[in-house]
């Protein structure tokens, strides 16, 4: 079992056994307009919906579970977020959203010292008579999410992590299983259901509000907070999916496949895969690991016929119901530990994947015997299957379309890859090293990237670290644009940096 469990930590995060929360005593302090604040949503919802202490939640990271806000608030419907934002506005006090919790840093969806709403009452899911759409609550987490279109043999464009949130997981992309077909998960939302940064309730679509429909598909939580979403759905029996871990003497063989899959395979949309190398502090060595799938029920498609001929160590492949290789894979990413997430983009190239493996082996060396040190390197492609599927929707903010920085990407065939550096550690004191090793590792794989030619600026807002600026890499149309569409829907500034709601990623 703790080898299979492995599996799955290797594949995605490398995160190693379960870190307890670390319960540090927390500084943050109150701000003083918030006191108003929540003495009156106090009053308007109750004990139900309200707490003073840090709610009953799932944080993914330990420094977001050490931020500590005035209070919590759990709004059950838009009309619910409406009257909170109306209240927070009204004394000025600091806020954030909170969807799934895994993102990274205080502020981000936990408030320091203001308000927190929580979104996890809002789970509905509404199947449409024909069945080809559905209107879900951006509270679910992506279990919740799948579990609810199930019962209906349906699935939508989730990701892989049974409790990450839908609400932070779309607003800023979503690679998804079905992806390769469909595009990202944020392609394939027909309309937003929104509290404006007025308190004004709007239905975003095409047609109602072409500029923020463009703006919400990858402008992550500067417009306002998504209640609703009406997204595709996909009718879906069981699918192969899982994990096979290797050894690290297996690498160019893994690599070589990867490439293969990437750009040999890349016609067959039915098929996704990632891949891992990461440094296990147990062992003092590398390992890796491939997640392949298939969404249909075929235990060897051909795709994956050459990648299952390499000797591996442990396997989960079967098939099986999205919900549940989601719930695996969530047991193997537990809550806790501090966490940080950095990423760069290039053209496929095994060269290329091997030379940044081996940048984060050589940057590692000072960090080896840091408590909980954790450090993996995922590679995934963005498809040119993906990118064309965006097109079609109608681009989006990120700049995965037509005017976009990916266009050369789509226009020459070529699809790229996503590489996402994901390190966890436990002791505050490694905070800076952890940083700096991070950005260290971003500028050396920018750098050989650039020199083979093969760099792409396009960053993928929810892997980006906090020294990344993923709307510089949207294109300068693009976030022009998005400024433009911002300062007409939230004139006061709420959503932006120097506003109330000043977490995650802030256009600048
Ligand atoms: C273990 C793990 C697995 C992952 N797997 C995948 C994957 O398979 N595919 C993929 O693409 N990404 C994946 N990610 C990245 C993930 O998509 C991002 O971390 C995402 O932002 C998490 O969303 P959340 O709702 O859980 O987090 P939260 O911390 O709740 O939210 C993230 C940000 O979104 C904002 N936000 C959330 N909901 C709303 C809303 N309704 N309105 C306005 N703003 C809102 C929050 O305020 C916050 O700033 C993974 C991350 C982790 C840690």
């Amino acid at each position: 079992m703790a080898a299979v469990r492995l599996a799955f930590v290797a594949a995605f995060l490398g995160v190693g056994p379960a870190t307890a929360a670390v319960t540090h005593p927390g500084n943050t302090s109150i701000m003083p307009e918030c006191v108003p604040a929540c003495s009156r949503l106090a009053n308007i919802f109750g004990p139900q919906a309200y707490s003073r202490g840090d709610a009953n939640v799932t944080l993914w990271d330990a420094k977001q579970q050490e931020t500590h806000s005035a209070c919590w608030i759990q709004p059950s419907s838009t009309e619910d977020v409406s009257t909170i934002l109306g209240v927070i506005i009204d004394t000025s006090c600091r806020f954030a959203v909170k969807s799934g919790g895994h993102a990274r840093n205080p502020d981000d969806s936990v408030s320091a010292g203001g308000v927190t709403i929580d979104m996890q009452r809002m789970r509905s899911v509404e199947v449409s008579p024909d069945q080809k759409t559905a209107k879900v609550g951006s509270g679910h987490i992506l279990l919740s999410l799948y579990q609810g279109l199930e019962k209906y043999n349906l699935t939508t464009l989730g990701g892989r992590v049974a409790d990450v949130g839908l609400g932070g997981y779309v607003l800023g992309g979503g690679f998804s299983h079905l992806s390769p077909k469909y595009g990202l998960a944020m392609d394939n939302v027909f309309e937003y259901e929104i509290v404006l940064p007025n308190a004004t309730v709007a239905v975003v679509n095409p047609q109602t509000h072409p500029d923020l429909y463009f703006a919400l598909r990858g402008g992550m939580n500067n417009f306002g907070i998504v209640t609703h979403l009406t997204m595709r759905t996909v009718r879906q029996g069981q699918m192969l999916g899982g994990v096979r871990t290797y050894t690290a003497d297996r690498r160019d063989a893994i690599v070589e496949q990867a490439y293969a899959l990437t750009t040999g395979w890349k016609n067959d949309t039915d098929m996704a895969f990632f891949y891992s190398y990461g440094y296990d502090q147990e062992s003092d060595d590398f390992t890796m690991a491939v997640s392949q799938e298939y969404v249909r029920p075929v235990i060897s498609p051909a795709p994956f016929a050459q990648l299952n001929q390499i000797p591996f160590e442990h396997s989960t492949l079967r098939l099986d119901r999205i919900s549940q290789f989601s719930i695996e894979t969530a047991s193997a990413t537990p809550p806790g530990g501090r966490n940080l997430f950095a990423t760069v983009t290039y053209s496929p190239s095994a060269h290329l994947d091997r030379h940044i493996q081996d940048i984060m082996a050589q940057e590692i060396q000072s960090l080896r015997t840091a408590r909980g040190f954790y450090p993996n390197l995922v590679i995934q492609p963005l498809y040119e299957a993906a990118i064309r599927a965006g097109k079609e929707r109608g681009g989006n903010a990120a700049g995965i379309n037509a005017d976009g920085p990916l266009t050369g990407m789509y226009k020459t065939n070529v699809p790229c890859y996503l590489a996402l550096l994901t390190v966890r550690w436990e002791n505050t004191d490694d905070d800076n090293h952890m940083d700096a090793f991070a950005q260290k590792w971003v500028e050396r794989a920018t750098a050989v990237t650039k020199d083979a030619g093969k760099h792409h600026p396009w960053l993928y807002i929810n892997y980006a670290s906090t020294e990344q600026d993923p709307f510089l890499s949207y294109g300068e149309a693009n976030r022009q644009r998005l400024r433009r569409i911002q300062s007409e829907v939230d004139p006061r500034g709420v959503f932006t940096s120097g506003g109330l709601c000043r977490g995650y990623f802030k256009l600048q």
